[in-house]
């Protein structure tokens, strides 16, 4: 079953997907994110095939989107240092608004990945998705509104639950000092 305004403006080209992440960049960076030092691969992809790529890192749930990231740690020699292979999948054909939401998403486990952050699925999940949230109170739309609610009202553990627990942190902390907080979890190779 398709809706046909969906269709309409679904995201089916990878030129597209590369606006939408031109998009994002601004807000992300005004709230103290940075970009990547890696290069990051994007490909829109099938369901079957990020159910697949999901399934080998022991993801699971309703997925849209999924992030894998390679790194390689060089000791002494000329550059020493890490450095960082990521792969971004997004489910095609998903409306342009929730690509927006997704994209924020995946590009936010980038930044944790490059920092070796590791925190509970429902900590993680949740600050990912206070990016989507982010990026979708910019967006003036109906889709954007009815995809926001849909976060205020998951019942999923890790990313409604994990996702107001991370926002009412943010509340009390702000953007800075949440970041700063989970930098603190960096535990590099
Ligand atoms: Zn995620």
């Amino acid at each position: 079953m398709t809706c046909a305004p969906c269709l309409r403006d679904g995201i089916f080209k990878l030129d597209l997907l590369k606006e939408v992440e031109k998009r994002i960049w601004p807000t992300l960076m005004q709230v103290g994110f940075s970009k990547p030092k890696g290069k990051i691969t994007l490909q829109l992809v099938d369901r079957g095939t990020l159910t697949r790529e999901a399934a080998r890192i022991n993801a699971s749930g309703n997925l849209r989107g999924l992030t894998l990231t390679k790194y390689k740690v060089v000791k002494g020699g000329k550059n020493p240092g890490t450095t960082f292979d990521h792969r971004i999948y997004v489910l095609y054909g998903l409306p342009y608004v929730e690509c927006i939401s997704v994209l924020a998403h995946e590009h936010i486990h980038v930044w944790l990945n490059e920092r070796f952050i590791e925190s509970p699925p429902p900590v993680v999940e949740g600050f990912c998705n206070l990016a989507s949230a982010l990026v979708l109170q910019k967006e003036k739309s109906k889709l954007a509104s009815i995809l926001l609610e849909n976060m205020e009202k998951s019942e999923s553990p890790v990313y409604g639950a994990g996702y107001r627990m991370m926002k009412q942190k943010l509340a009390q902390a702000g953007w800075p000092a949440l970041l700063n907080e989970l930098k603190k979890k960096s535990s590099p190779p």
